[in-house]
């Protein structure tokens, strides 16, 4: 039986949408209190209304969803937004560095600029949002970090995110060491890698979804849900033990040698 995380203070970067949405939500209905985030204000406080009312439905101790227009790559926008959970909330227990970005573009043609936005939202943001919180997440006194990487830099390659798989892999490269750092003020750093997930954004290309499914053993995409568990599960008191640690989520999509051992696995 895990400890249940109700009245605990999550804040989650990129929280109003896909991923980051489907962690707070988890959380929200788990009875924690959850700061999301994100640049469009809009989108983020009808985000915080839908998540809200998702918690009042779950019947389960009653989470609470509020939102802060923050840019992660600012390092001043991420100390605002710790500043304003700690006033909200009285603390921070749990960070979710998930705000991420994912364009599209071959090695022959990426531009300094290029680079620069990827590194800067989802590296350096990643690393602005763990420094920010960090005087919270060490006064908690059991501080947890989940970052969203992805499998894509760490375990796979896909032709047109050299610098997007860099700057996955690079969160690696920090939650390890942070992990070390971080250990003896009682804050452990681990990182989910998602496979394919169904957000918003794959709802517009139905034959990019089906041909992503044929390459995933259980063939579906994962749902935001499915990383949501995975962060709750790193965000409890049983897991105060697991740092500098990943957990793949991909419905087993890093696993077959080739096609054919999907088909292989159809046929028997
Ligand atoms: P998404 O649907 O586009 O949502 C991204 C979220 O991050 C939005 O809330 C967005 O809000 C926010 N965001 C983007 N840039 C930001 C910035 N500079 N500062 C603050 N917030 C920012 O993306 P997603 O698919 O959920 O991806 C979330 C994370 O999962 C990323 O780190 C991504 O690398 C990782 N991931 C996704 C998949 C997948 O299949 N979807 C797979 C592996 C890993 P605003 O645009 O309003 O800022």
């Amino acid at each position: 039986m895990f400890t249940s995380i109700a009245g605990r203070v999550a804040v989650v970067t990129g929280g109003s949408r896909g991923i980051g949405k489907g962690i707070a939500s988890v959380f929200a209905r788990s009875g924690a209190r959850v700061l999301i985030t994100g640049r469009d204000s809009d989108v983020a406080r009808a985000a915080a209304e839908e998540l809200n009312a998702q918690a009042s439905a779950a019947g389960g101790p009653p989470g609470e969803v509020s939102f802060v227009q923050a840019d992660v790559a600012s390092r001043e926008d991420c100390r605002r937004m710790a500043a304003i959970a700690t006033e909200l909330f009285g603390g921070i227990d749990v960070l979710c560095a998930n705000a991420g970005i994912f364009p599209v573009g071959r090695l022959a043609d990426l531009t300094e600029e290029d680079l620069d936005q990827v590194f800067g939202i989802n590296l350096k943001g990643t690393v602005f949002s763990v420094q920010a919180c960090l005087p919270a997440l060490e006064r908690s006194g059991r501080g947890r970090v989940i970052i969203t990487s992805s499998i894509t830099g760490p375990v796979t390659g896909f032709p047109g995110w050299s610098h997007y798989g860099a700057s996955k892999a690079g969160q690696l490269g920090f939650m390890r060491t942070a992990a070390v750092e971080l250990a003896p003020r009682g804050i452990t750093v681990n990182a989910v890698l998602p496979g394919n997930i169904a957000t918003e954004h794959l709802a517009d290309s139905q034959d990019h979804a089906s041909q992503m499914v044929a390459s995933i053993p259980m063939r579906r995409l994962g749902s935001v849900d499915d990383i949501g568990y995975a962060a709750l599960f790193l965000a409890t008191e049983e897991a105060g033990y697991i740092t500098g640690q990943t957990i793949v989520i991909d419905g087993g999509q890093v696993l077959p040698e080739t096609l054919e051992a999907i088909a292989a696995a159809d046929s028997g």
